[in-house]
């Protein structure tokens, strides 16, 4: 393993091998991720424990290791020890792949709803804890301008599997940053998400005074908020908001129009014990208009949060349920990919690079006519 050079943020990355600080248990595995397994390591020095998250070097990779760090010290967060750009010689492959290393906390304690489905007497007073903990995390990102927007359970882990571990927020794989200024371009944009022009919609209104608030439009925040709901509604009875009646691992139509008209429904037969007050945060954060979604802020300075009652919950029972647990993450995942924003920077070329064939016959009868003018 040797030595590769980074990418466009190389500030304290090591370039030395990973190896000269930690064993790496390349056959061992913690969990695995779209980008491939997390393993674990050992520090040499402390013979501490470590999880180890191998990924292909390059921009994409670098600003997930920059937004992670940036986000990392906080209680909530887990935290990022370091991060090595080596050439990685996997084992069976005779050439080495360029590789960002990135050692992180060890969770021993796994994710939250496998936690959750262990759980005896889960209450809304458990429920209301996890969720502070979560809000701590998204609040700790959202103040510094970085939305997530991959908030998902795989994504919440617990440190140990003590009684009060800590929830703690990783994979920083989508995370943005997003300060309300909406890249919005000053050329006519033939592609635009209908988002976006949502947005656009939203600061006319409010520049006009029609909207009586000041609070931004940040759609990407805005959509880790409604991922909370969406989290916040599953711990609390074992299924998700939104589902679709023909069953599907893949988002459908119905679910996505669902989704759009915020229909979701609170049934009486599982929900009549549960508190009024968990109801209004679920309501709140699965408000369907994003500019009127409850912010992190607001999250956390609701009541429930701090006064939430006794009341058993049946989603542990729910959740032990292994196929039907790894239904509702992957569907929550699939509406995630759904919520994403694409990257406008990329997706809009301005209207002299667009090779579009509509657009350069516009632009040449235009030419004619100011030629014509500029004759006559
Ligand atoms: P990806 O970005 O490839 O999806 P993740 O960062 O989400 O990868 O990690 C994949 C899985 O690995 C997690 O769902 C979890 O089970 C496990 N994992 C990730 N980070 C840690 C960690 N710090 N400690 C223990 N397990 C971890």
């Amino acid at each position: 393993m040797s030595g590769s050079s980074g990418g466009c943020d190389n500030f304290n990355i090591k370039t030395h091998s990973i190896t000269d600080d930690y064993i790496v248990l390349w056959k061992e595995k913690l969990g695995t991720g779209i980008t491939g397994p997390v393993r674990p390591c050992i520090k040499k020095d402390t013979r501490e424990r470590f999880a180890l998250k191998c990924l292909m070097d390059g921009p994409r990779a670098h600003t997930e290791v920059k937004l992670h760090r940036l986000c990392s010290d906080h209680s909530n967060i887990v935290r990022v020890l370091d991060v090595y750009a080596n050439d990685v010689l996997f084992p069976g492959d005779p050439h080495p792949k360029a590789r960002l290393l990135m050692v992180m906390e060890f969770m021993e304690g796994g994710e939250l709803f496998d936690r959750i489905s262990k759980e005896s007497g889960f209450t809304e007073r458990k429920a209301a804890k996890y969720l502070r903990h979560i809000t701590e995390a998204v609040y700790r990102c959202h103040s510094l301008n970085v939305a997530h927007r991959d908030l998902k359970p795989e994504n919440l882990l617990l440190k140990n599997n003590s009684e009060d571990a800590e929830i703690k927020l990783t994979d920083f794989g989508f995370a943005k940053v997003d300060d309300g200024n909406l890249q919005t371009p000053h050329f006519t944009p033939y592609y635009v998400a209908p988002q976006v022009l949502e947005a656009q919609k939203y600061k006319s209104k409010q520049r006009k005074g029609v909207i009586q608030t000041s609070k931004p439009y940040t759609y990407d925040k805005s959509c880790d908020m409604w991922s909370v709901g969406v989290i916040l509604y599953i711990m609390l009875c074992g299924y998700p908001p939104f589902y679709s009646e023909t069953p599907s691992r893949h988002i459908t139509s119905e679910m996505k129009r669902k989704i759009l008209s915020g229909k979701y429904e609170f049934p009486e037969e599982d929900w009549k014990f549960i508190s009024d007050a968990a109801k209004d945060v679920v309501r709140r954060l699965l408000h369907v208009d994003p500019g009127c979604r409850m912010n992190v802020q607001e999250l956390m300075s609701h009541p429930w949060l701090t006064d939430a009652p006794d009341t058993v919950l049946q989603s542990p029972a729910v959740f032990s349920n292994k196929e039907g647990l790894e239904d509702i993450k992957l569907a929550h995942a699939e509406q995630l990919t759904q919520m994403r924003l694409p990257d406008v920077s990329i997706t809009l070329k301005s209207i002299n690079e667009s090779q579009s064939i509509i657009i350069r016959k516009r632009k040449h009868r235009q030419n004619s006519q100011e030629e014509n003018s500029a004759e006559t």
